[in-house]
């Protein structure tokens, strides 16, 4: 049996986790986490029977407490709740699927406490990956990547010499706005960004991946995981998203790992790596398929990617400036207050005003955090 606990249980990566379990007895969930939904969190409770349970908010914490009293669960609130799952005594693993920086001191606490991270989490390893990969290498935990394009990956280098890996090919789909150009963003509403052409995801990593932000956000990642130089990293566009990454050695030889566009292939690895359990469900067909292509990724009309790149060359806290304007950028999107193509122009204005932190301390991340959220409603005049 293998304890696990999810931070963002009600989410994408969170219900598609609960999935695996079902489908496998050998699993037990321990704790769950989410922001408000208590609805699907009764539901969730009342199938997995988890001993401990936390809200984002007191309210949705002291709702759910009467819904469920009849049940032997424990319901906390707010980042202690968050903390107490992430040190909880039992789990193995911790699924880290909540959206945002909030992510990091849970994920930390995880990490102190000795379990394995299931990585969905990709704006904890952007903005501290400095901290969390020397923390998880001291403690002797492995932070597992459950973003496809990461696990792909994690499973070409699988039994191979890293010392020998020359660069990732990270694929890109290019979103549902490949092929236009800047003018035709320019009128782009919210139900156009929130259609992905091939992946069901949560809402804002669907926008991120209209702006191909979430493919620079995991150019970063893919820095940590993987302990490789920027130049090492090439994003590679590919429409279909059969292949989700690539590496290639010293001798030219590429491996890649794919499969149809499926994020449970990628969790359940991640949850019983180093064993590949059966899944059911389609298989690529490349009869049916017929064929797969290439472009170079467009970073003057995605201005997003180009600067990704720039963010994590300058290093410190601009990944952290980068990632927060987005969240902010997106969330405002969604609010329909801006307009699309202003959510890269805040990234850039965030990232220009800001003097940059080497080495930032994680209180240092959430400070630049705060200051960048406020440096955008200033200039968004909330
Ligand atoms: P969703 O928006 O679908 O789900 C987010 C989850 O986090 C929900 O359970 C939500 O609860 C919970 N949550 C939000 N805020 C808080 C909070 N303050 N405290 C506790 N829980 C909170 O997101 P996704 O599942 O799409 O993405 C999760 C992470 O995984 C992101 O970092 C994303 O980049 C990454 N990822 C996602 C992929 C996907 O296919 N979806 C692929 C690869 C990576 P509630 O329902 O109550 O709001």
């Amino acid at each position: 049996m293998k304890n696990i606990a999810i931070l963002g249980s009600t989410g994408s990566i969170g219900t598609q986790t609960l999935e695996i379990v079902q489908a496998n007895p050998d699993l037990k969930v321990v704790a769950l986490a989410a922001g408000s939904s208590v609805d699907l969190m009764e539901k969730q409770i009342r199938e997995f029977q988890p001993q401990l349970v936390a809200m984002w908010t007191k309210e949705a914490a002291k709702e759910l407490r009467g819904r469920v009293a009849d049940l032997n669960v424990k319901v906390v609130a707010g980042m202690e709740g968050l903390l107490e799952i992430a040190v909880l005594p039992g789990a193995e693993v911790l699924v880290t699927a909540i959206v945002g920086m909030i992510g990091i001191r849970p994920t930390i606490a995880a990490i102190e406490a000795g379990k394995d991270i299931a990585l969905a989490n990709k704006e904890t390893l952007v903005t501290a990956g400095h901290i969390i990969m020397p923390l998880a290498k001291k403690c002797g935990v492995s932070i597992l990547p459950v973003d496809s394009e990461h696990s792909a990956i994690f499973q070409s280098l699988n039994g191979e010499p890293k010392r020998r890996l020359s660069k990732i090919l990270l694929t890109a789909s290019g979103g549902p706005f490949r092929g236009k150009s800047r003018a035709d963003l320019e009128k782009v509403r919210v139900e156009d960004a929130l259609r992905h052409p091939n992946w069901a995801m949560g809402r804002k990593i669907t926008i991120d991946s209209s702006t191909l932000v979430n493919k620079g956000l995991e150019v970063m990642e893919a820095k940590w995981l993987f302990d490789v130089e920027l130049d090492q990293i090439q994003v590679v566009v590919h429409p279909q998203s059969i292949i989700h990454s690539m590496v290639e050695y010293v001798d030219g030889a590429i491996i890649a790992q794919l499969g149809v566009p499926d994020m449970k292939l990628p969790i359940q690895y991640a949850l019983f790596y180093p064993d590949r359990r059966p899944m059911e469900g389609k298989r690529v067909d490349f009869f049916e398929l017929g064929g797969i292509t290439f472009e170079k990724p467009d970073t003057d009309t995605f201005q997003g990617l180009a600067l990704a790149y720039r963010a994590a060359r300058e290093g410190g806290s601009m990944p952290t400036v980068y990632n927060a304007a987005n969240e902010k950028a997106v969330g405002l999107f969604l609010e329909r207050k801006i307009t699309y193509l202003q959510i890269t122009e805040l990234i850039e204005e965030s990232m220009v005003q800001h003097t940059r932190i080497d080495n930032p301390t994680v209180e240092e991340i959430l400070r630049t955090e705060q200051e960048v959220y406020e440096y955008i409603a200033g200039k968004v005049k909330l």
